[in-house]
């Protein structure tokens, strides 16, 4: 089996020798398992990996969460309380996504190698220039020394931080050579670099798709233990979190606890949504009872007058369809608890809107994606500061997101910082709430071939490139297929990915 799929991969040039028998090597095992195990028909399990059949379909795939009814009085604005505040009412918060430190970068280097990562070895094609000392757009992850070069900047620049969401994804893109081993190296240099650059500050993490190995691959068993294991010592020693953390981080890398007082923070394991794991192909309803016990913790808020913060990997629209609709539905009754939703993993910067599921014209929360670290593939590195109001709503009040220039970078030889934007004032906006996030997506609807719609696509880029690269499908696409639409195969907006 295992060499049949090395001689499949290589006639189809899938892929160049090596990475087609590392991915096998690698894949071979779960594949193998999923067609012993899974309720699915093949017809169904290629419909799901590949896209081409409806979810909602497939009814080994239909599940659904059970929610408390509606409380009857939503908890008081007024009541919430500031006195772990560390000296004002609005927390800096720096989030930190898809690192992707790639420490055998090597600069020179063929940085169009027809694999998914390149820039570490081999000489670049006649007339093409190599790999930039400082990185490259290419498929190319970030140099240790740039990735090391951007910490120090925000740890003298941005000494207001209170704390840092970092939301996953550790090791690079090679990903038809990743062990067990080697992630965990990974995962002790980058934890080691967090720590040393921001001695000071709790860092909040969430586990990304890379961090296992194969990448995306979590199974519901105890396999998983020797990375859960490793994460949960790092989490609570290193980065800080309380030891009550540790049994469901150990269960499947998730956890809840209180950040100050008021605001609690729920950090999911979104691996186990995605159909990229493909031993949810086996059983995926509520893998761990992951959802539920959020539930749990989203009632407990509520009675406790929390608000709640939640911090993942995946957007749920990259979710399957049956997990991305039961968290829509949560997000929807605990409207008034979760006041900031922050995910990664696109790489992109993006925001999603969420609507009231019966009346879709009626906008209820807002999560944003937040942009990637690294370069992979062809944007800007950078990184986003929060700020949150802690007295009143617990909300995100304003965004400002900060780019490396990295052509600037490369042609000077020094980091060039750019300030990218801060939402309010770029937008023009009076406030990030739900209401107003869905105001300025309908202004931009209404002038589609804007100046406006146009900088939301260059930031989306990370002024990689200008508004003048999306034409008219593109930015129609931009917004209802990404700022409109956070559910998996929802039509109501976005009928290209029904
Ligand atoms: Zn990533
Ligand atoms: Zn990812």
């Amino acid at each position: 089996m295992e060499e049949l799929g090395i001689i499949i991969c290589q006639q189809l040039h899938l892929a160049d020798d090596a990475v087609c028998a590392g991915m096998i090597n690698e894949y071979n095992y779960v594949l193998i398992e999923v067609l012993r195990f899974s309720p699915l028909s093949t017809y169904e399990i290629c419909g799901v990996a590949f896209g081409c059949l409806p979810q909602a379909d497939i009814p080994a795939l239909r599940w659904n969460v059970t929610l408390p009814p509606s409380s009857q009085s939503a908890p008081s604005l007024a009541a919430l309380s500031a006195d772990d505040l560390p000296s004002q009412y609005i927390l800096s918060v720096l989030h930190l996504a898809d690192l992707h430190i790639d420490i055998e970068y090597k600069p020179g280097s063929n940085a169009d190698c027809g694999r998914p990562l390149c820039c570490r070895d081999g000489l670049p094609k006649p007339g093409e220039t190599g790999a930039g000392f400082w990185g490259d757009y290419r498929t190319c992850d970030l140099p240790q020394w740039t990735a090391e070069s951007m910490l120090k900047y925000i740890a003298q620049n941005e000494e207001q931080i209170d704390f840092i969401y970092f939301t996953g994804d550790i090791a690079p893109h090679d990903v038809w050579q990743q062990t067990q081993d080697k992630d965990l190296n990974e995962i002790f240099f980058t934890t080691q670099l967090l720590t040393e650059t921001f001695p000071n500050k709790k860092i909040y993490p969430c586990v990304g798709n890379h961090e296992s190995a194969p990448p995306d691959l979590f199974p519901t068993t105890n396999a998983t233990s020797w990375l859960y294991s490793t994460l949960a010592n790092q989490w609570i020693d290193q980065f800080g979190l309380e030891e009550q953390t540790r049994d469901t981080i150990l269960k499947g890398g998730y956890y809840t606890t209180t950040i100050v007082s008021k605001l609690r923070l729920i950090s999911l394991n979104m691996n186990y949504c995605t159909e990229n794991n493909y031993w949810l192909f086996i059983n995926s309803t509520d893998p761990l009872g992951q959802l539920q016990w959020m539930i749990e913790w989203l009632q407990y808020a509520e009675e406790h007058l929390e608000k709640v913060h939640i911090i993942g990997h995946h957007p749920p629209r990259m979710c399957m369809v049956s997990f991305s609709w039961a968290y829509y539905s949560i997000v929807n009754r605990y409207q008034s608890t979760i006041t900031g939703q922050f995910f990664a993993h696109t790489h992109f910067d993006e925001f999603m809107l969420f609507y009231n599921e019966t009346n879709a014209t009626q906008p209820i929360s807002i999560a944003y994606i937040t942009p990637s670290f690294t370069t992979y593939p062809n944007v800007n590195p950078g990184y986003r500061v929060y700020a949150i109001d802690i007295e009143n709503s617990v909300s995100v009040l304003d965004h400002r997101t900060t780019i490396l220039n990295l052509t600037a970078t490369n042609l000077y030889n020094k980091t060039v910082w750019t300030e990218e934007y801060s939402a309010k004032s770029a937008y023009d906006m009076i406030d990030l709430s739900p209401q107003e996030w869905n105001k300025f997506v309908l202004q931009l609807e209404n002038d589609i071939d804007g100046e406006t719609m146009g900088l939301v696509y260059q930031y989306f880029m990370k002024s990689a490139t200008t508004g003048a690269a999306c034409d008219r499908m593109c930015r129609k696409k931009l917004i209802n297929c990404n700022l409109k639409t956070a559910r998996a195969q929802d039509a109501t907006f976005c009928s290209e990915i029904s």
